[in-house]
């Protein structure tokens, strides 16, 4: 070990605090316990020269202290500047897995900067309690300028010591230091001063294995902890006295300083970190409270895919709303955090988390709706501006409802270029608002329901008189769009009272209008029209309803209920597959970190019946319901050893929806859960035998086996979390947001199933007897609300097919299926031109197989920022185009890098390495729009 002149063995000593923010009590009530925690550390630091504080890599901890003391800014920089207070980098320490990648990013981007205002961040990736570590980590760390991390839970066996190199699939890799026996290490030294000598000793002996002649690092502070006020008084009088050991105080940062660079033998590890080997991994927090993980899903989609890449191209530049977007980020990642995301917290910090993604949401929403409403400005009444958010050229579903003369027997709609498409009509809208009788001299009482011209959430255009039949003729559009509504209503009015005592016959009647659903194509990134023309067009790829209401067709897939009311799946390439989507239900007698069968489980597979019905037939949608009733157990028996004999009739609804042109049949799965202490499962077979499994997540396509290393007495199960996809043996499932998925042996001839979890139900935070766990993992306290009672639905796509998930074309699929076309109706006077200029022109394309589009946004000085993925793990070449003038590489954290070449057209190619995620920055000739447009004044509607 590392000696001092005495010959002693350093020791450097870590105080600190793990502050969950919100956890087992909600966020306002430990923030009262971090002001006084972080009250005392600066009082120490103000009087004592000798101690310091690393305060737990989150900046959260900084703002949450200064919300309340904003008077303690200037003394929390002055001891970031001094180095004896450690802050960051991260805005909060997150989960890893259960976030996008985007998500990680931003944390450590937003962290960094706010860090930035006090001195610095600690230049340590600090990652304590995460439940394991993401493959593509360690890039992340070296995009952002990170040569070291710092890590707990998830480190594999075969990491002996405590430093170790961890790589990225790209190759890209940190200094890991591992702590042994958790961030706490150290926390309970200062327990009996009176013992301290011996209990240095102790820790000494205990960490030599781990450390050999390198300096220890002993972590002070665990949960939530303070550090004893006369901390550095007991160190000095250790140091007298200790003869084998000096302990002196430091920060992470000093020690990671302080430590000898990685050595020659020191352990490798490649990829994520999830094992169980050393410590809990708690992989069961994927399914715990999946509403949370559908609304991350939600709000980190709006923001990633749509609000920032279609504003940042169809916007101007003076109008890139930054605050609106650093505030739904902040909710985004604030909700990140580990025992918020992962759902392990109790009901009203839930209710607080979904709050936060909600108001994310709405912000993100609100502004992917304004970026189309601008666009929709150069485009007519009457027609319909399409968005693309994908950064090729593809079509998609849109489905409108316009304005089309009764008696048109077939519609299709226009393309800018003249093309028509197909459409299928989905439903009519009710023409007749209102038909009443009404004397002449009581037309007010007619009048009372307008405000303006509002009237039943339609515009009032125009009336009609014949005879002493008054027809008021309303739309959901304002035609004209200018109108004198009290000189309209002064004519109506003097008209009826001039036959007072008469019967009038009074109806609103509202333009006949149908909705459409058709396949649009729309360019890359950019946006295109259609308009209602009479007749039919062409439908390529048509979907098409088969045999006798069982089965569902196109050109690329085939799928047939079977009497049980699983699916046949035939892809054209000849890729089969029977028996999709049996629903099992087990007992769960574990919590939300854990899922643990009772003793003597029950599971219920069995349909009691099964029914099948279809309403869409083609040509763009075709859809079956299976409705299949399960009798499930209403709970466990009060010991848990069992399931309990009542059971609760459940009728789990499965929609199969087919589209043209698509390969892969759209899933949706929805149930009323009655039933507590459960799991429910959807079961994949799949075409071929495999023993891995590929997930998509985080920046990384990430091989998995069947089961996980375990060692630390937690069941090592094969439960993974996945973010955009799942593939095995020919068989991709396409998510919309996180899930659960296990890789199991089954029935199929393959031998082998992806069983998808569609709901965990649980009821405690932490149980202490676990039949699946040994070390509790927090409080036993009660959360009712995650036995998720209540109504639920899960969304994914099954995209059967050839090969490996590179060849099946895996990636370009979830692509689709991830990102709907974004609509707006048009919003130009009716005989504005057409086709409007820029329509169905492309904005920003990227070519490159397999190379995932992250985030595109506006950066400072007209520039954007784009961040590109290669998920394979061979190099690729990808182009970006669209009228790009310069270009230069950036940082994860946005600092540019040096230029890039763009070639005369505007092009600029990007040579990616297997595994890379590359952030670059582009200057474009602009053709975004003024957004005047974006006010909201063109509805009809008015306050009541
Ligand atoms: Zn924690």
């Amino acid at each position: 070990m590392t000696t001092d002149t005495a010959g002693r063995t350093t020791i450097h000593l870590v105080p600190h605090t793990h502050w969950d923010r919100e956890w087992y009590r909600p966020f306002q009530s430990f923030r009262m316990q971090l002001v006084d925690l972080v009250d005392r550390v600066l009082d120490m630091l103000d009087t004592e020269p000798a101690f310091a504080f690393t305060l737990d890599g989150q900046l959260a901890t900084v703002d949450d202290y200064l919300e309340i003391r904003p008077e303690g800014e200037a003394r929390i920089r002055s001891h970031v500047r001094s180095g004896r207070l450690a802050i960051g980098p991260w805005q909060i320490l997150m989960d890893e897995f259960l976030v996008s990648g985007e998500t990680l990013v931003r944390n450590l981007e937003m962290g960094w900067a706010r860090a930035e205002d006090f001195g610095g961040p600690m230049r340590v990736g600090y990652l304590p309690d995460m439940f394991g570590h993401v493959a593509q980590m360690p890039q992340i760390l070296r995009g952002a300028g990170l040569a070291d991390a710092v890590v707990w839970r998830g480190i594999p066996a075969v990491i002996d010591r405590h430093a170790f190199r961890w790589e990225a699939p790209d190759g890209s890799w940190v200094r890991a230091e591992y702590l042994p026996a958790g961030y706490g290490n150290a926390a309970h030294l200062f327990a009996a001063p009176d013992g301290l000598e011996g209990a240095a000793q102790r820790f000494v002996e205990w960490a030599r294995p781990w450390f050999g002649d390198d300096p220890v690092l002993a972590m002070y502070g665990t949960d939530h902890t303070a550090p004893v006020p006369e901390l550095a008084g007991l160190l000095s009088r250790l140091n007298e006295v200790q003869e084998a050991s000096m302990m002196e105080i430091s920060t992470l940062a000093g020690y990671i300083d302080a430590a000898p660079p990685l050595r020659a033998d020191a352990p490798r590890w490649r990829g994520e970190m999830r094992s169980g080997a050393r410590a809990n991994v708690l992989m069961g927090v994927a399914s715990a409270r999946i509403d949370i993980k559908q609304a991350a899903g939600r709000a980190e989609t709006l923001l990633e895919r749509y609000a920032e890449p279609l504003i940042a191209l169809h916007v101007a530049a003076d109008a890139w709303p930054e605050p609106f977007l650093r505030l739904a980020w902040r909710k985004v990642v604030e909700n990140s955090a580990h025992d918020s995301i992962c759902g392990c917290s109790v009901d009203p910090v839930v209710a607080q988390v979904l709050v936060r993604f909600a108001e994310a949401q709405q912000i993100a929403g609100t502004l992917a709706r304004r970026a189309a409403a601008t666009v929709a400005l150069a485009v007519p009444r009457g027609a319909v501006a399409v968005l693309n958010p994908t950064p090729a050229t593809r079509s998609g579903l849109v489905e409108a409802t316009l304005a089309v003369p009764d008696d048109w027997k077939a519609v299709s709609l226009e393309l800018p270029d003249g093309t028509r498409i197909a459409t299928q009509e989905l439903s009519r809208t009710r023409r007749v608002l209102l038909e009443t009788d009404l004397r002449g001299n009581a037309v007010d009482e007619l009048f009372r329901r307008f405000h303006g011209r509002e009237i039943f959430d339609h515009a009032w255009n125009g009336y009609r008189i014949e005879g002493r039949t008054l027809t008021l003729e309303v739309d959901t559009d304002p035609d004209p769009a200018w109108l004198d509504v009290d000189g309209l209503r002064a004519e109506v009015m003097a008209a009826m009272r001039a036959a007072p005592d008469d019967a009038w016959h009074v109806r609103i009647l509202a333009r006949p209008r149908r909705t459409l659903a058709a396949s649009v194509p729309a360019p890359a990134l950019g946006w295109t029209a259609v308009r209602p023309v009479e007749g039919s067009g062409g439908a390529d790829g048509a979907a098409r309803l088969v045999s006798d209401g069982r089965g569902l067709a196109n050109d690329l897939l085939a799928v047939d209920v079977s009497a049980d009311g699983t699916l046949r799946l035939r892809a054209a390439d000849g890729t089969e597959i029977g028996g999709v989507g049996r629903i099992v239900d087990g007992g769960d007698h574990g919590d939300s970190y854990n899922y643990g069968p009772p003793a003597s489980d029950t599971i219920v597979t069995e349909a009691a019946s099964v029914a099948v019905d279809s309403d869409l037939a083609g040509p763009v949608r075709g859809r079956l319901t299976v409705r299949r009733a399960y009798d499930w157990p209403l709970g466990l028996v009060a010991d848990g050893s069992a399931r309990s004999g009542e059971t609760r009739r459940t009728e789990v609804v499965t929609e199969i929806e087919l589209r043209a042109g698509e390969p892969f049949v759209r899933v949706r799965v929805a149930f009323d859960n009655q039933s507590d202490d459960h799991r429910v499962r959807f079961h994949v077979p799949l075409p071929r035998a495999s023993d891995t499994s590929v997930a998509e997540g985080q920046f990384a396509a990430v091989t998995r086996t069947m089961t996980g290393e375990g060692g630390y007495h937690e069941e090592p199960l094969g439960t993974y979390p996945a973010h955009g996809w799942i593939d095995a043996g020919g068989m991709a499932v396409i998510l919309r947001h996180l899930v659960e998925y296990e890789l199991a042996a089954g029935d199929a001839p393959s031998g082998r199933e992806l069983a998808i979890t569609l709901l965990r139900s649980t009821g405690l935070i932490s149980r202490n007897e676990n039949p699946y766990r040994q070390d509790p993992a927090g409080p036993e306290i009660a959360i009712p609300d995650a036995q998720m009672r209540g109504s639920w639905e899960m969304s994914f796509a099954l995209h059967p097919h050839g090969g490996a998930w590179t060849d099946g074309g895996v990636a370009a699929v979830a692509e689709r299926y991830r990102h709907d076309l974004l609509t707006a109706t048009g919003s130009a006077p009716p005989d504005a031109e057409w086709p409007p200029a820029d329509a169905g022109d492309p904005a920003l394309t990227l070519d490159g197989r397999h190379v995932a589009f992250s985030s595109l946004r506006r950066r400072a000085d007209g520039w954007l920022e784009a961040r590109l993925v290669n998920l394979a793990d061979s190099p690729v070449s990808a182009t970006l185009r669209g009228s790009i003038t310069d270009a230069r590489f950036a940082t994860l954290r946005g600092e540019p890098g040096r230029s890039l070449e763009v070639d005369g057209q505007g092009n600029l190619r990007l040579d990616l390495g297997p595994a890379e995620i590359l952030s670059v920055q582009l200057r474009r000739t602009e053709t975004a729009r003024a957004t005047a447009a974006v006010l909201d004044v063109s509805g009809p509607r008015q306050g009541a």
